[in-house]
């Protein structure tokens, strides 16, 4: 099944002021699942500024942060008692409590640390897994409740880059009766490889990259990681949750183990001089589960955004640097 990193390359020739020839490649993938395209660009060496928030944070920490103590404790709404008689769920330092603007018909706000800010190097192993803990026992309480179909994930926008709105570390977990673009396409497709090939889409994907290495950067017990093969972003990590398919199967050692290799990604992006992220955790029940993980930033004097038209009008990732590029980049911190 090799054939299905498919690949297209175009390359553009012009000259320069001078009369000489330039050409320049760009490489179009297309995503071994999904089919959907994206492309590797030609890299102009892009300025990036790691964005710098400690003045914003005095600012907006303690009484003026609705996450901060005591806020956090006498301003947070609570979840109706069919869900859970305290109203909120803790775990460790995490609390989960809901979304006053909700995005879904339970959406969940999981704080999960007492400091206003944390810089990416400070996340520990303890604090990551307990906020994920948290949210996993939300998820199992609303789908005790539900006798349909839910559409699980627990999602983070780490930094504002990221479209975060609030400095405080914050997971959002999303359960909807409908699912997302992104969830339906990948449990479509997901159904029609198995019918196609007799085995799972991310059974094959972790044995074939494995076996291939160039976009394999490790597994810590079940949780693998990977970038993939047509990134939706300048960076673009998936980990697998192998044998795992429902919000039960996941144990407290496999969110250890997801901590442990998001420590390895952020000392990635960080020797990229990159902060901001977006993350999701696809609990896709009777399908898969997956992390997706995608670096945000903004570049140049004019502090531009990342996304322009590629990714919101045509709904295409860009790249500057290629998946196997990032892959050997972050191996070595596994
Ligand atoms: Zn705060």
């Amino acid at each position: 099944m090799d054939s299905l990193f498919q690949t297209h390359i175009e390359l553009s020739s012009f000259y320069d002021p001078n009369g000489n020839k330039i050409t320049r490649k760009t490489e179009i993938r297309y995503d071994p699942l999904t089919g959907e395209s994206s492309r590797v660009v030609y890299d102009p060496g892009i300025n990036i500024t790691p964005p710098q928030y400690s003045n914003n944070a005095k600012q907006t920490s303690a009484t003026n942060c609705p996450f901060c103590l005591p806020n956090l404790t006498s301003k947070t709404p609570t979840f109706s008692k069919t869900i859970t008689p305290d109203g909120q769920i803790n775990h460790g330092d995490a609390t989960v409590f809901p979304n006053l603007y909700p995005y879904s018909k339970y959406n969940g706000i999981a704080i999960f640390s007492k400091d206003h800010i944390i810089e990416l190097e400070n996340f520990t192993v303890e604090l990551l897994r307990d906020a994920f803990l948290a949210c996993q026992t939300f998820i199992k309480k609303v789908r005790k409740l539900e006798v349909n179909r839910i559409y699980p994930s627990i999602n983070w926008n780490y930094l504002p880059y990221s479209g975060g709105s609030q400095l405080h570390p914050h997971l959002q977990v999303i359960i909807s009766e409908s699912a997302t673009n992104y969830q339906s396409l990948f449990i479509r497709k997901s159904r029609s490889f198995t019918s196609n090939h007799g085995v799972d889409y991310l059974d094959f994907l972790y044995e074939k990259e494995r076996q291939l290495g160039k976009r394999w950067i490790g597994e810590h017990g079940q949780i693998a990681w990977l970038t993939t093969f047509s990134p939706k972003g300048h960076n673009d990590f998936i980990a697998i949750f192998r044998g795992k398919n429902s919000i039960t199967d996941i144990t407290t050692e496999d969110w250890t183990n997801v901590a442990v290799g998001l420590q390895a990604i952020f000392k990635a992006l960080i020797e990229q001089g990159l902060r901001a992220f977006n993350l999701a955790v696809h609990i896709l029940e009777e399908t898969s589960i997956h992390v997706r993980l995608i670096p945000r930033l903004n570049f140049g004097e004019l502090n531009t955004s990342d996304f322009n038209y590629f990714q919101v009008m045509h709904d295409e990732g860009l790249t500057y640097k290629s998946p196997e590029m990032v892959a050997e980049l972050a191996r070595k911190y596994f």
